[in-house]
């Protein structure tokens, strides 16, 4: 039988089959969502508003010719 790593939760689990594991990779739709969430939050972290220091580092960059 294969034998699969959540990448979620990090649980060894076994299955007979893909088809019979709609959640895979994961070991559950708990694991999947989990992961799917914090992919999502880790996104949103990304996203930061721009500072007045970066904007007129970029005006600078735009002024300059050559
Ligand atoms: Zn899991």
């Amino acid at each position: 039988m294969p034998k699969i790593n959540c990448p979620n939760c990090k649980k060894i689990f076994f299955y007979q089959s893909i088809k019979d594991l709609p959640t895979f990779p994961f070991c559950s739709e708990r694991c999947k969502l989990i992961d799917l969430g914090a992919w999502l939050d880790e996104k949103y972290r990304i996203e930061e508003p721009i500072s007045p220091e970066a904007l007129s580092r970029i005006e600078k960059k735009g002024g300059e010719n050559g």
